[in-house]
């Protein structure tokens, strides 16, 4: 025993010196389950279960874990990413996809690269949120997808590039927000875009040594007078119908790419249509491969494999992009490698890695879209009515999903599968658009069914964490979480699952019970999930914090009700382990925004309609559904920009903003700005007369 402790002194004496020379992160190292010391890979290892062996914080002891430093870090914004722990520094993604180095012994930061994403992205900005979910680590080296499109590889010990690939055609709205994965030394991203042009979603794989392209297969088929790539997309362009390459038919592989060791197999999520609504994508109907599925290729030349599709024909923005995990469980007595997914559309499935075959699918949340999954066919059997075809329909879950990308995590100690979920409806109306005359209008949000125009109430669903069985398809335990967009979960051999919420506090849960054990007040919305490693004889657990994503953006008073506002919390690095005694620095409270209203504004209601038009396209996907900003950027109806016509068209038409990430818009014309104040200050007016 004490031999052991020496050995952790001398250990944590050399760590920082040596730094990332001692331990070589290969497809060995990332395959390793039994090996808690490291986080080497988005979902820890290969099988993305987010599981740790670490068990020193546990059940018995979780009350004495406390903060040992946080880290604040100027300059950021919304922050999602999963931390990778090698050796004692912590590397982790940021604002357009910078990437960090922290040195947690000390808690400084080490290194910090900065791709320049912002001046790269052209008018992609007006379509991308920023935020980034991590990176990857491969014998030396940290990979990383930025914003605007390129996968970057940098040197583990100093930050600087190495190479850097451009991934898609910047003409094009693809950008990227997922985590790179690495396999066989060679590195896998996707991207992402279909709510915001015709695109043509694809992954593609590149040599970790020198950046060339190993090999891409698409998602969707292109045009068909083109030829197709190979006998896949063939077989795909079978189940699409009228000319749906012109709306570029989406299929974008955002967040969800798993390697199976077991199998050499790739396994992507893919994502929705575009647009979403099917009868403008492909009007006569068909499963539209390989839109919502999971895709096996063989990850040595990508060459299809299988694919189960979770919805065939998606008119919904139902993706299947949520996280894939790998498990072995007992399906009827016998043990068997399976996939366990939990996307936007509410069922949970059990898939067999090896050939595809669907093994269970049941309901994790509120589902009305269909009445079950048929067990014969694979297929959903679907409510009449919920493809809208009186144009418009209201039906749970909606775009947001029972669950999004908020990682998952499962324990094989307890068997159970901890899902942040929702339930909350989404509303689909394409009463107003005619599907033959629909066309993409390039750079903004642009879905063929739905718009951000009116603002989400703060009670408009609700949101909770549970403990899945996947054995018996029923939920062992759950708790109820606040508002929506809790963040995703860790879990440990300690009897621990960990989760950050949108309230700011991080807690911790007996995994076997979900009785609550342990809080933390972070005194900001938490987005991103957490992570544990140990270094020397010491566990340590590390966090970011800072309110990101989807509902923390577009999601109006949905998003707001926690009262994180634009630039008024520090967005910060925490790390804890047990007898942690450090205090998080003094930050502002919560704060909720007062919109301005002068009196002598008269409200043209035709502007304002005209106005809100605009909004839905053009301004909703960032600065939040109805004029509501949701934390992520300023709220428009407390802006001066917005009571002065001139400086609003120096931002708006001219860029001035720029540098921060405002986009921006030539299309716009000064006199779309005057219909964008009318617009802004009636929901201002309205705003101020409902609290009063
Ligand atoms: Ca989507």
């Amino acid at each position: 025993m004490t031999i052991r402790i020496r050995l952790g002194l001398i250990l944590m004496l050399i760590v920082p010196l040596v730094c990332s020379a001692e331990v070589i992160v290969d497809g060995a190292a990332i395959a390793n389950e039994a090996d808690g010391r490291n986080w080497t890979s988005y979902g820890r290892t290969y099988s993305e279960q987010r599981f740790s062996p670490l068990d020193q914080i546990n059940a018995d002891n979780i009350s004495q874990l406390g903060l040992i430093w946080s880290l604040d870090l100027p300059g950021e914004n919304g922050l999602v990413s999963t931390p990778l722990a090698v050796d004692g520094v912590l590397y982790f993604t940021g604002k357009f996809g910078n990437v960090t180095a922290v040195d947690v012994l000390s808690g400084k930061m080490i290194w910090r690269h900065d791709p320049g994403a912002i001046a790269a992205a052209g008018d992609r900005l007006r379509v991308m949120w920023g935020t980034n979910r991590g990176a990857a680590f491969w014998k030396g080296k940290v990979f990383v997808g930025t914003a605007d499109g390129r996968l970057v590889a940098l040197d583990a010990n100093t930050g600087e590039q190495v190479w850097s690939t451009m991934t898609v055609d910047p003409r094009t709205p693809l950008y990227i927000t997922g985590a790179p994965r690495v396999f066989n030394d060679k590195v896998i991203i996707g991207n992402g875009g279909a709510e915001v042009g015709a695109v043509r979603g694809y992954v593609t794989a590149y040599d970790t040594a020198t950046g060339k392209q190993v090999w891409r297969f698409y998602i969707v088929p292109g045009n068909p007078a083109d030829g197709f790539e190979n006998d896949a997309m063939a077989m795909a362009a079978k189940t699409w119908t009228g000319e749906w390459w012109k709306y570029g038919g989406g299929g974008t592989v955002w967040n969800a790419i798993t390697y199976d060791p077991e199998f050499n197999l790739i396994y992507l999520g893919t994502g929705n249509g575009a647009p979403w609504n099917q009868k403008i994508r492909s009007p006569g109907g068909g499963d539209n491969l390989f839109l919502c599925a999971i895709v096996a290729l063989d990850a040595d030349t990508g060459e299809y494999r299988w694919h189960y599709q979770t919805n065939p024909g998606e008119t919904w923005d139902f993706n299947s992009a949520m996280d894939i995990v790998l498990a072995e469980i007992e399906v009827g007595e016998k043990p068997l490698k399976v996939i366990l997914h939990a996307p936007k559309n509410g069922f949970f499935y059990i898939i067999n890695r090896e050939n595809g075959e669907l093994l269970s699918a049941k309901p994790f949340a509120k589902v009305t879209w269909a009445t079950h999954i048929d067990m014969k066919t694979g297929r959903p059997v679907e409510v009449p009515g919920a493809r809208y075809p009186a144009g418009e329909v209201t039906m749970w879950p909606g775009p947001f999903g029972a669950h999004n990308w908020h990682p998952m995590s499962f324990n094989p100690k307890t068997g159970l599968v901890y899902i942040p979920y929702h339930d909350l409806a989404g509303y689909y109306n394409d009463t107003k658009i005619r599907p033959a005359e629909w066309r993409h209008e390039g750079f903004n949000f642009n879905v063929g069914v739905a718009d951000f125009q009116d603002d989400i109430p703060a009670d408009a669903g609700t949101s909770g964490l549970m403990g899945w069985n996947p054995l018996t398809q029923n939920a062992a335990w759950k708790v109820a979480n606040p508002g929506m967009w809790n963040a995703g979960t860790m879990t440990t051999a300690g009897n621990l699952v960990f989760q950050g919420r949108a309230d700011g506090k991080f807690l911790a849960y007996r995994a076997d019970n979900g009785d609550k054990l342990w809080t933390f007040d972070t005194k900001l919305g938490i987005s991103a999930p957490p992570i544990t490693y140990q270094i020397g004889d010491t566990q340590y657990v590390s966090l970011l914090v800072g309110w990101g994503g989807g509902i923390a953006m577009a999601g109006g008073s949905l998003g707001a009700q926690h009262g994180w506002v634009y630039g008024r919390h520090p967005r910060r690095l925490l790390t804890f382990a047990l007898d942690g005694e450090a205090k998080l620095p003094d930050t502002l409270p919560p704060q909720y925004v007062t919109p301005m209203d002068p009196p002598a504004f008269v409200i043209d209601e035709q502007r304002a309609i005209a106005g809100g038009n605009l909004y839905g396209k053009h301004c909703a996907w960032c600065h939040g559904s109805g004029a509501v900003a949701a934390g992520g950027t300023p709220d428009l109806r407390a802006s001066q920009l917005f009571l002065d016509l001139g400086a609003l068209e120096q931002v708006v038409l001219n860029g001035a903003l720029h540098a921060n990430g405002m986009p921006k818009f030539p299309s716009l014309k000064s006199d779309d700005l005057i219909s964008l104040q009318h617009y802004v200050r009636k929901k201002a007016r309205k705003a101020l007369l409902a609290e009063n």
